[in-house]
């Protein structure tokens, strides 16, 4: 015995969080595409309301965020009561992992899921199994073999991220149909304002029609405000509950609420940047397989490129920072051959287009 504090085994079990980076050696304007946020920044509103709200930031907030409920319940339709707030979808994900899993149990996520769900469910001790999947999007058979009487809870993020994938709304219906009834479902639906399908479900339905659903939101990438720290959980009551018991008193600050409201009312941002994002990430996989490297179909804010092998990745990758480029190699999701690009102005995605141009001529 050494005597001195030792945290629990299973805290050693995950490595500590590297996020993307933001500076570059010698670089004074860094393009930053790395961690998918918005590509035109804060709402001018949002800015404005952070602006203003300074001056009470010596007043703790209302810890229920309820002018903040509301307004994201008259936004979406839904009832404010039935929505929880948290300090980024990050803290809602976590918070649902420790109060319905824990020590011996499991969690069943898609082989290139995202990365949270595991590092959180590890933290609470429980087991991760990762269903395969087929053209890098979640097999919803696949996933519901993986369910054994241990599960307590499934994580689909949809679309997902890295590889921007979308599971149709009908499939995702039967993996909560085929569930059995004490497995929590979380939809991660962290890029829902993306996406243009018809038929898409980000999981409020699912959410409405079943006791055993959630479905987690951000506002961190269309509204720009990944660092304010806001996200949000829509969930049936006694998930709310639970939710409300488990989560710090505060878990929303007063400027992250602020900015949120502000965010949601900010004319035409959602369309505008919808249309944005649609061209331009249309445009950019062109530029990218002319470019001679293989892009996956997304419906995110993002492309994943395919650059063969995990050398040429970090060649391509290598190649991008001195152009003064980040970019995310995307090895800590089991996909080092790939490169995750953010979608960002139109500016930044010629440029990224360009130097990967480059790169296919020289290197390819
Ligand atoms: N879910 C998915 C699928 C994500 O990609 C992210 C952010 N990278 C999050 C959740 C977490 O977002 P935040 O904590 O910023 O709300």
């Amino acid at each position: 015995m050494s005597g001195l504090p030792t945290a629990r085994p299973a805290v050693f079990s995950v490595p500590p969080y590297v996020g993307g980076e933001s500076r570059l050696d010698g670089v004074n304007r860094v393009i930053k595409l790395s961690s998918n946020e918005g590509a035109f920044g804060p709402p001018p509103g949002a800015i404005a309301a952070l602006t203003e709200v300074a001056a009470i930031a010596h007043r703790y907030p209302d810890g229920g965020a309820t002018s903040l409920r509301a307004a994201i319940g008259r936004r979406f339709c839904l009832d404010p009561a039935r929505i929880v707030c948290g300090n980024g979808s990050d803290d809602l994900i976590a918070l649902l992992i420790q109060s319905y899993g824990g020590p011996g149990t499991e969690l069943v996520m898609s082989r290139h899921g995202f990365l949270i769900y595991e590092i959180a469910a590890r933290l609470a001790g429980m087991n991760v199994r990762k269903a395969p999947e087929r053209n890098l999007t979640a097999d919803i058979d696949a996933m519901l073999a993986e369910v054994t009487p241990a599960t307590r809870l499934v994580f689909l993020a949809n679309p997902n991220n890295p590889t921007g994938s979308l599971v149709p709304a009908s499939d995702v219906s039967r993996l909560r149909a085929e569930l059995p009834p004490d497995v929590l479902l979380v939809l991660d639906a962290a890029y829902a304002e993306y996406v243009e399908r018809a038929d898409y479900d980000p999981g409020v339905e699912l959410v409405d029609s079943g006791q055993n659903t959630v479905m987690t939101r951000t506002f961190s990438k269309m509204f720009g405000l990944g660092g304010v720290r806001l996200g949000w959980a829509y969930a049936p009551l006694a998930i709310v509950d639970v939710l409300n018991r488990t989560r710090m008193p505060f878990n929303v600050s007063g400027p992250a609420a602020a900015a949120g409201i502000a965010a949601l009312d900010e004319p035409g941002w959602v369309e505008r940047c919808r249309n944005h994002n649609t061209r331009a990430r249309t445009e950019l996989a062109a530029r990218i397989e002319r470019a001679g490297f293989r892009v996956w179909p997304s419906e995110a804010n993002f492309l994943l490129a395919d650059l063969e092998t995990a050398d040429r990745a970090a060649a391509a990758d290598t190649h991008l920072r001195s152009r003064g480029i980040i970019v995310r190699q995307v090895a800590a999701y089991g996909l080092p051959q790939c490169l995750r690009i953010t979608i960002g102005t139109d500016e930044e995605c010629s440029t990224v287009a360009d130097a990967l141009d480059d790169f296919g001529q020289n290197h390819g």
